[in-house]
């Protein structure tokens, strides 16, 4: 039997909606992207949706809501992804880690006051897994210190937090449809807020800092007069895309039922293996099951998981490791710390391999994931 790591959910509906969108003859953005925004912020229960081409422009334009300037600080965990704090360095301004929680990965909000300083002006929870953060304690402290709240929801599309949907609590929200995430567009990723003044910012900003409407500009309702009213970006997404989205959000409840449904059978398969940690969600979380972070328990395991990572991959099942620690890398040598500064984040990364997960896959696969993994690790 053979693994993937993923398999991306297409069916003829992905299909014909794009071939409809190629016929159709719009391809940029235009009337099907802004159908995709209004449900994405529908299902997520927010007022204005902005698309954009990655969710790494997304949390991008987040931060340009933020007013960050050269200097300034914003909060990050430790355990991300590069995008979450690339997109601060853009400005100049600093990536500050804050360590994570052993049991879920999450940023610890107990680390979260410690690292404010006068230039802290953001903080960017990260819904690791798709389990949302702890975002009453995160929205308190940063309603004391005057800072934005912007999610990084890369993993988390849907997601809730005590029956509130993540993309209705922060003040943004970003979402990510890259091919490997909960639903996808190829690339692609969304903006949401609550916030009409930043929607707008962000609308102009995804287009050149073009005035309003200027993506039909070449249509027949257009005119070539407009104003730039902002440095932009180049950020806007296509309508090939968006058509994509919608047959993807079609069947959302039932791909993220089916992401649930392998998460916990492996827990159920893990629950009494000592050499194994199953990952575990908080009570009053739902997460969206991007991965499933599965944790060795290297006091009993006989393998580290460097080399469950190699024997798995013998036995032609592909895993991966989500994700290496940022202050690893050497673009970030002398930016963000150490390993010895994030004791937490170090240990959980030390021991943990996110496993195959996606809609469709089958009992059997599951199980012999499963079997493969305890039979390694003893
Ligand atoms: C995927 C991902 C992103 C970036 O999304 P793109 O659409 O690939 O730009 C940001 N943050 C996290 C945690 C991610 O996993």
């Amino acid at each position: 039997m053979e693994i993937p790591f993923h398999k991306p959910y297409i069916t003829d509906d992905e299909i014909n909606a794009v071939t409809l969108c190629l016929r159709n003859g719009w391809l940029t953005m235009g009337p099907k992207t802004f159908e995709f925004e209004e449900r994405v912020a529908k299902l997520v229960g927010a007022k204005y949706a902005v698309a954009v081409n990655s969710g790494t422009a997304a949390l991008h334009l987040a931060l340009c809501c933020a007013g960050l300037e050269v200097g300034d600080e914003v909060i990050i965990p430790a355990m991300t992804f590069a995008a979450t704090s690339e997109v601060v360095r853009y400005f100049g301004a600093k990536p500050v880690l804050a360590d994570i929680e052993p049991d879920t990965h999450l940023i610890d909000a107990k680390k979260i006051s410690a690292k404010i300083t006068p230039k802290t002006k953001a903080i960017i929870p990260v819904h690791y897994a798709g389990q949302p953060c702890d975002m009453d304690e995160i929205m308190r402290i940063a309603g004391e210190n005057d800072l934005m709240v912007i999610e990084d929801a890369a993993h988390a599309l849907p997601a809730w937090y005590n029956g509130r949907s993540i993309g209705s609590i922060g003040h943004i929200t970003c979402f990510s449809f890259y091919a490997t995430k909960t639903i996808t567009t190829g690339e692609g990723g969304m903006a949401v807020t609550g916030n009409a003044e930043w929607a707008e910012k962000m609308r102009t900003l995804r287009l050149h800092g073009i005035s309003k409407d200027a993506w039909k500009r070449y249509s027949k309702d257009g005119s070539w007069k407009y104003d730039v009213t902002m440095n932009g970006f180049k950020y806007n997404t296509t309508d090939i895309a968006s058509a994509m989205g919608i047959a993807q959000l079609d069947k959302i409840d039932f791909m993220t039922a089916e992401r649930r449904r392998v998460a916990l059978r492996y827990t159920e398969l893990f629950q009494d293996c000592p050499s194994l940690v199953p990952y575990t969600v908080k009570e009053g979380r739902e997460s969206a099951w991007h991965l499933y972070p599965l944790k060795v328990n290297t006091e009993k395991s006989i393998v580290s998981r460097d080399l469950l990572y190699i024997k798995l991959k013998e036995e032609r099942i592909m895993t991966s490791v989500h994700f290496i620690p940022l202050y690893h890398f050497s673009a970030y040598r002398n930016i963000c710390g150490e390993p010895a500064d994030y004791p937490v984040c170090e240990s959980v990364f030390e021991r943990t391999i996110s496993l195959p997960l996606y809609p469709g896959m089958k009992d059997e696969e599951i199980e012999f994931v499963a079997r493969t993994v305890i039979a390694i690790c003893g």
